[in-house]
């Protein structure tokens, strides 16, 4: 319970309570003394790790015991708040930490303890295997988004503006491993968590899903003016593209498989009885992935780093899939082509 003032400290008289500057403060009429009440520092930290776990511990005492918090504790006179928050961290949960920096300053009036400056920071985990030690019960890791009820709202809060910080980067890294689903077996990473997630460039497959005649519109306009020698084909060609495209499609909603791409060994084969240079199926091939891209990242506002990732991660992908149309398609070409012969050198 928070104490309270009774005598003065410096001459033993009572102290009144007294109406000063807009609040009632005690004062002691015999030696003038006016006792200012400031918030007590408190010093606090978020370690979290590669699970996106953070440790907690159980609180063993009251105010809150069998509450679960973040190592929290007050600094004392001589020392920096962001040591004190190292310090507690050693004693109530046995974990050594760096400091990574500063996520929360918080003042909040508590009931036990009065006015108090909660100060909360990002520590790294730098060593010590998490055990209970003074006031604290038990120590456990909970997942970040999935916390047990907290004994101080200031931890919320913090644990809240923890996570808004990284929401974005942490998406980011969830689809980027589905690009390259092999990453998933180096250790530091947890299988099975985020492979159900969607990808991010889903909202994206989406858009193209929907303009499909624009864009094939647009990539007809493109290569007519790009490269003259395929307009006289535009017809086959425009028909081709629109094949690529729902491939494409396929393709990023996971839909596809080698079947999907091998139907255009045979168009490879139609090219080249056409008399199409394949160098000009190529430039073609390219314009097309462009084209897929500069619409998606015209009709979207840009506005965040998530959001360029995003465009990129499709970019990314879309390379993926143009890369086994133009395998087949060049080898439908090659097996319509005369065998090829090198000049012996002389
Ligand atoms: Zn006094």
């Amino acid at each position: 319970m928070r104490k309270q003032r009774i005598y003065c400290p410096y001459c033993g008289e009572p102290v009144v309570q007294r109406h000063m500057e807009g609040k009632i403060r005690d004062f002691c009429m015999e030696c003038s003394n006016v006792f200012y009440e400031n918030p007590l520092p408190v010093a606090c930290s978020i370690v979290v790790n590669e699970d996106r776990e953070v440790l907690l511990v159980k609180r063993g005492k009251d105010p809150y015991k069998g509450m679960w918090c973040l190592p929290i504790g007050f600094a004392e006179a001589d020392e920096e708040v962001k040591d004190a928050a190292l310090r507690e961290l050693k004693e109530e949960a046995g974990v050594e930490g760096e400091i990574v920096r500063l996520v929360d300053v918080d003042t909040v009036d508590n009931y036990y303890y009065g006015s108090l400056a909660i100060v909360t920071y990002e520590v790294r985990h730098a060593g010590g295997t998490p055990t209970p030690g003074d006031d604290a019960e038990e120590t456990r890791f909970f997942p970040v988004l999935e916390l047990p009820p907290l004994a101080w709202s200031s931890n919320e809060k913090a644990l809240k503006i923890y996570t808004d910080f990284y929401r974005d980067t942490w998406a980011m890294v969830d689809s980027y491993k589905q690009l390259f689903p092999e990453i998933h077996s180096m250790g530091e990473m947890t299988p099975g968590l985020t492979e159900q997630k969607a990808f991010l460039s889903n909202v994206l497959v989406k858009l193209i899903d929907k303009n499909t005649d624009e864009i094939t519109g647009e990539w007809t306009t493109e290569v007519r003016s790009g490269i003259p020698a395929l307009s006289i084909h535009m017809k086959f060609l425009s028909e081709v593209n629109r094949k690529v495209l729902k491939s494409i499609r396929n393709g990023l909603q996971g839909k596809g498989d080698t079947l999907e791409y091998l139907k255009f060994r045979d168009t490879g084969r139609d090219l080249r009885r056409l008399g199409i240079d394949f160098p000009d199926v190529f430039n073609a091939m390219a314009l097309s992935r462009k084209r897929i891209w500069m619409h998606v990242i015209q009709k979207k506002i840009l506005s965040s780093p998530l959001e360029i990732y995003i465009t990129l991660e499709l970019n990314n992908r879309i390379i993926f899939l143009y890369d086994k149309v133009i395998y087949y398609l060049s080898a439908g070409y090659m097996d319509e082509a005369p065998a090829f012969t090198a000049e012996p050198a002389r």
